[in-house]
């Protein structure tokens, strides 16, 4: 690395710069899940910072990690002897246009901080369902959330990005400025610059209904079929999930938990949109109450060094419901099983033309993942059981969701982009990341 290239970073470089030895760094060097050695963890203040920092990654060829909330499974946000740009200071959130409820997001924000800046405008995006988690991952590669049968994903709500390219250049997108950066923006992860801001249009929120049922594991298959039949008809104010074969909460017999969401404050719609699912088997336990959107959102403790999270996701067409719901409730009954959740997409996210954004699998009706959780060599020991449980749902998945997928092989980036997908997005690569500087994403080549 050429010593020039650091006297301009500190030349032109605000923020702050941590290298390890530095009593920041042992935090800086790690994301959430995942650990790293990194050289420098820059930590921009502006867009200028930001700026300086990508040009600075493309003068030393180092591996350059774009840090929004540091929660990605694939552990992009860190590496080995490179840089990361962890973009945490950019984090503010502002009401730009009450009347249309145009907010702008900070690209290092995140979704708890989101959630109560906008509360007291009586607003809300959908997101996902944790505080910690960052706006520019989740947003950019989806956003599945507790309105997205309403709403659809968190990227049909962005309007305009504000953008760091692979040159250094500072662009906005939207559909009449840089219209085919903002297409990939919107699916094509961190493949095509670095989002320094959001601009969305957020929605008018009341309180909502949301909380858990649980039933015994024996009534498993009962319960998903039934809870999967229901959401067809169900009202797109009710978003769902079910999670089950929790090994947190006893594996096998660990009761099935359906997770839900109604978005809207009237008792009885309420109530005619979830009972349906609270008769589908014995309720064990039902916490179901009105609060404030920003409590739906859980809190995600960081895992401690060492430990592991291995996830994988596809999606399940209409005609596949059964059969995988019927496997998998197989496999939640079966020793060893990973912890299984099953999530409702449809709604609003169908409803999105499948060329109008990079995001591809708009006519699923799940999403299915597995998560394995341990220190890397049980990981490793429980790896052909899980490989033969995804062998099993294969025949009757398709794709899969970046933003739940811990794998970055090349059939991985193939699952998440389909063929025609992967080349409109090259193209944008071509055209804003010619040298493939954002590399630390399921990577599309230019
Ligand atoms: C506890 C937990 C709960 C979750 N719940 C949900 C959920 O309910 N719904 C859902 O859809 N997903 C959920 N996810 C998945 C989540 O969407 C992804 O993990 C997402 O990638 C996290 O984004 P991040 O910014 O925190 O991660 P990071 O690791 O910082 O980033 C992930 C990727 O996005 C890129 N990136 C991040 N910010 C920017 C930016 N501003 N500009 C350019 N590139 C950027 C990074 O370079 C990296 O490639 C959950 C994850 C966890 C750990």
């Amino acid at each position: 690395m050429s010593n020039s290239a650091l006297h301009t970073l500190r030349r032109d470089f605000g923020g702050a710069l941590i290298e390890p030895g530095a009593d920041a760094y042992p935090a800086a060097s790690r994301s959430a899940l995942a650990e790293g050695s990194p050289a420098f963890v820059l930590r921009p203040g502006t867009v200028d910072d930001v700026r300086a920092g990508v040009r600075f990654a493309a003068a030393t060829g180092l591996f350059l990690s774009v840090r929004g909330g540091g929660h990605g499974f694939a552990g992009f946000a860190t590496n080995d002897g490179g840089i990361v740009l962890d973009l945490g200071g950019l984090a503010d959130v502002t009401v730009i246009d009450a009347e249309r409820h145009l907010v702008r997001v900070g690209g290092g924000a995140t979704w708890g901080r989101v959630a109560d800046a906008l509360a007291p405008h009586g607003l809300a995006l959908s997101s996902g369902d944790t505080r910690e988690v960052g706006v520019g991952g989740l947003t950019l590669s989806g956003g599945i959330g507790w309105k997205v049968r309403k709403y659809g994903l968190t990227l049909d709500s962005m309007v305009a990005a504000e953008v760091v390219t692979a040159a250094g250049e500072f662009v906005r997108a939207s559909a009449t400025e840089h219209p085919e950066l903002f297409w990939a923006l919107r699916g094509g992860g961190g493949n095509v610059g670095i989002v320094t801001a959001f601009e969305f249009a957020a929605h008018r929120t009341t309180d909502v209904f949301h909380g858990a049922l649980t039933f015994p594991a024996a009534q498993a298959s009962a319960v998903l079929q039934g809870w999967a039949e229901h959401l067809r008809t169900a009202p797109e104010e009710l978003t769902s999930l079910v999670e089950f074969a929790n090994p947190f909460a006893g594996g096998p017999e660990a009761p099935v938990e359906v997770k839900v969401a109604f978005d809207g404050d009237d008792p009885e719609r309420a109530a005619a949109a979830i009972d349906p699912v609270r008769r589908l088997g014995t309720v064990l336990h039902d916490d179901v109450a009105l609060k404030p959107y920003a409590d739906t959102l859980a809190s995600a403790p960081t895992p401690p060094p060492g430990i592991r999270l291995l996830t994988r996701s596809a999606f399940v067409a209409k005609e596949s419901v059964a059969d995988v719901l019927r496997l998998l409730a197989e496999t939640g009954a079966s020793q060893g099983s990973p912890f299984l959740a099953v999530r409702a997409v449809g709604g609003a996210v169908s409803r999105v033309p499948a060329e109008a954004t990079a995001y591809a699998h708009r006519q699923a009706e799940l999403l299915v993942l597995t998560t394995s959780i341990g220190p890397e060599p049980a990981l490793a020991a429980a790896r052909p059981a899980l490989d033969a449980v995804w062998g099993r749902l294969a025949p009757h998945t398709t794709g899969a969701y970046a933003n739940f997928l811990a794998g970055t092989a090349e059939d991985d980036v193939a699952a998440v982009y389909p063929a025609g997908t992967y080349e409109r997005l090259a193209a944008v690569k071509r055209a804003y990341d010619p040298g493939n500087l954002f590399t630390g994403n399921h990577n599309v080549r230019p």
